[in-house]
C-alpha cells in the first residue's frame, strides 16, 4: 500500500503542474467547500492525524445529524453504498466542518483531502474528466482548456477507498 504522504505528493505535484494563468483560486474563495462530496477513508485518517479543534469537532457533529436522514449507506459508520446526487443536492448549501465560515479558509489546509486537492484545475484522473471550478478559465476555449488539463494518475489503494463524507472523519468511537 502506499505511504499516504507519497500519494499526497503525487496529486500535489501534478497539480502545481497547471498552468495558472487559467486559475483564479484564491484565499477566501470557499465555492468547493460548500456542499457535501464522497471521500475515501484514507482522507479521513489524514484529516484526523490533524488533531482538530473541539470547534470542527462540534460542526462535524451538527453536519452528522443534519445529514442522517435519507443518508445514502450506513449513517453509522459515515459509508456510502448508494447513489449520492438527490442526497448531495438537498445539502447542497451545507458547509464542510472543517471551513472556517468568516475567513472562507480551510482550517486543515494540509490534511484536506484529495478531492479538494484536486479541485478547481481541469484535470484528467485515472482516465477520467474531472470537472474544473467555473470560476476559473475565464475566456478559454474548450480546445484552451483541454491543452492546459493535467493527467494524474493515482496508485492503486483499494483497501481505504471506502466512500463516505468528511464529517465522519471527526465521529469519536
Ligand atoms: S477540507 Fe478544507 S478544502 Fe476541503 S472542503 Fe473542507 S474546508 Fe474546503
Amino acid at each position: 500500500m502506499i505511504d499516504d504522504s507519497a500519494l499526497v505528493q503525487i496529486v500535489d505535484s501534478a497539480v502545481a503542474r497547471v498552468d495558472k494563468r487559467w486559475i483564479n483560486c484564491k484565499p477566501g474563495c470557499s465555492h468547493c467547500c460548500i456542499g457535501p462530496f464522497v471521500v475515501t477513508q484514507r482522507d479521513l485518517d489524514r484529516l484526523r492525524r490533524a488533531d482538530p479543534d473541539p470547534a470542527i469537532e462540534a460542526r462535524a457533529e451538527e453536519a452528522r445529524a443534519r445529514m442522517r436522514e435519507d443518508f445514502p449507506g450506513d449513517w453509522t459508520t459515515g459509508i456510502v453504498n448508494g447513489r449520492q446526487d438527490t442526497f448531495d443536492e438537498k445539502h447542497k448549501w451545507l458547509p464542510c466542518p472543517v471551513l472556517d465560515l468568516e475567513s472562507g479558509s480551510c482550517l486543515l489546509y494540509e490534511h484536506r483531502p484529495l478531492a479538494c486537492r484536486m479541485h478547481g484545475p481541469s484535470l484528467f484522473v485515472d482516465g477520467g474528466i474531472v470537472n474544473h471550478c467555473r470560476l476559473n478559465y475565464a475566456g478559454a476555449t474548450q480546445a484552451e482548456i483541454e491543452t492546459a488539463r493535467i493527467e494524474i494518475e493515482l496508485p492503486p489503494c483499494d483497501e481505504t477507498n471506502a466512500l463516505t463524507y468528511i464529517a465522519w472523519a471527526f465521529k469519536q468511537p
